[in-house]
């Protein structure tokens, strides 16, 4: 009988982030299979990048391919009440400290994942679509079995970049959910969305509602991908089918109405859950985890596409030095190590958003610049290598939302509350 043969690495998830790692470990010569149970190009959501993904994407050598295909600027991001009120707030990455990237761009996933699964093979890696893998025999330093689709699959070590079907978090029971960040996102692509001019041309668009939020993210020249990500107590609550929820949540919030007013688009949308996770330990005998497979974050921030292509880089890392001769135990702890802190990062700047002492400082006249330039520096996605100066200012950041919490030194915000208006027009508040 044949033996098997067996692959420096194995990958679940020719995503973007089970592509990044691919594409490093093909080109510092290792033998590497990616195993994707889907047929490419297929669409997925998460569309807007920040400007250090465009820092990855450069460093990976795929950025001009990134920019040859249809995409739009991105400038910053602009942030409004759902009614208006308090006028919009802009926060630019011009502003970023240090000498990463100024600005960034957005494009459809249906390009981007295609494009970075092809450039995983022509980097030399083997990948297999429509070959799903159902079940790790064996998982040990030096010694990975997999049952998949393409029958059994042998490598010395695996990386889980399945995304949210979290292969490993599964099946170890290792997936923890976040006590409060529990939404559900409705989302479609439309044309015809009048985009914001002037200080807000370019910016990725946010808007507030007390029940939940917006995003309107121009993806190229025509189209504009325009989601709502409810809260869990108003997804269980409304007495209407999920597909038809992003048209309620329009009709009933002025700045949606106003800027789809010509829209063209779907009936119905789509829906996924958005409920923050993580799958920690991230590694163990004989395998990584990267990506949503590790942890998946409310995406407010636009954090997804960074966290997956800096833990390719980091899991990549430590497959090639271990086959350098470099310790397990080392790697292990070395990426454990890694992605708990920048994992812990993008998780407080998340929760930020969804505190009410946030908000207040968000929408004040009174913004100090000092930091408000370091939080656009972690908005930018600057969180791997955060500056002292930056994390000082984010720590008194901090301190004030905490003190506004408590004894307000700014007005408070008054949340618009979508459920107060009608689809005609907005009732009283
Ligand atoms: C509503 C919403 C909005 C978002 N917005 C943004 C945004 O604006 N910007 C941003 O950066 N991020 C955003 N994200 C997050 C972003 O989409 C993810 O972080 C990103 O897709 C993760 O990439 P990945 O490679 O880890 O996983 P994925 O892209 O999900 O890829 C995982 C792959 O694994 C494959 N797979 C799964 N199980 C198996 C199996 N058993 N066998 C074989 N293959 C398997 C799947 O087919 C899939 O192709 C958003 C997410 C949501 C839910």
């Amino acid at each position: 009988m044949a033996s098997l043969r067996i692959h420096d690495c194995v990958i679940i998830g020719a995503g973007p982030a089970g592509s990044a790692a691919a594409i490093e470990m093909a080109r510092a010569g290792r033998d590497v299979l990616v195993l994707d149970r889907g047929e490419f190009p297929r669409f997925r959501i998460g569309e807007s990048f920040l400007p250090r993904t465009k820092r990855a994407f450069r460093r990976l050598g795929v950025l001009d391919k990134c920019l040859a295909l249809p995409h739009a600027r991105k400038v910053g991001v602009e942030i409004t009440m759902g009614d208006w009120r308090y006028g919009p707030q802009y926060f630019f990455f011009r502003d970023v400290f240090g000498d990463g990237d100024k600005e960034t761009f957005n494009m459809a996933r249906i390009h981007l994942d295609q494009m970075l699964m092809e450039s995983a093979r022509e980097a030399g890696a083997e990948v297999r679509t429509s070959c799903a893998v159902h079940g790790i025999e064996r998982m040990e330093d030096g010694d990975v079995r997999l049952v998949t689709d393409s029958g059994p699959v042998h490598a010395r070590w695996l990386i889980d970049a399945s995304g949210q079907a979290t292969t490993i978090g599964r099946e170890r029971s290792q997936r923890r959910f976040h006590s409060f960040l529990r939404n559900v996102a409705y989302f479609e692509h439309f044309e015809n969305v009048i985009r914001p001019s002037g200080r807000g041309a370019n910016c990725f668009g946010l808007v507030i509602a007390d029940e939940g939020w917006f995003w309107m993210i121009p993806l190229d020249a025509t189209r504009t991908s325009v989601g709502f990500v409810a809260s869990e107590a108003l997804h269980t609550s409304l007495d209407i089918p999920a597909d038809q929820r992003l048209q309620w949540a329009i009709d009933r919030t002025p700045v949606l109405r106003e800027r789809m007013a010509s829209a063209i688009g779907p009936d119905r949308n789509r829906t996924i859950s958005d409920f923050t996770y993580r799958c920690d330990p991230f590694s163990g005998p004989g395998h990584f985890l990267i990506g949503d497979a590790a942890a998946f974050l409310d995406p407010v921030w636009s954090t997804g596409l960074t966290l997956g292509l800096l833990g390719a880089e980091q899991a990549a890392g430590s497959v090639i030095r271990m086959s350098n001769g470099s310790s397990p135990a080392t790697e292990r702890a070395r990426h454990n190590a890694w992605t708990t802190r920048i994992t812990n990062r993008a998780f407080r700047l998340v929760e930020g958003f969804y505190d009410p002492g946030f908000r207040d400082l968000l929408f004040s006249p009174r913004r100090t610049k000092q930091l408000e330039r370091a939080f656009v520096t972690l908005l930018a996605g600057e969180i791997d290598r955060v500056p002292f100066g930056v994390a000082t200012r984010c720590l008194a950041l901090g301190a004030l939302v905490t003190i506004q919490r408590h004894r307000p030194i700014a007005a408070r915000v008054r949340p618009f509350k979508m459920c107060l208006a009608s689809a005609d027009g907005v009732d009283s508040q």
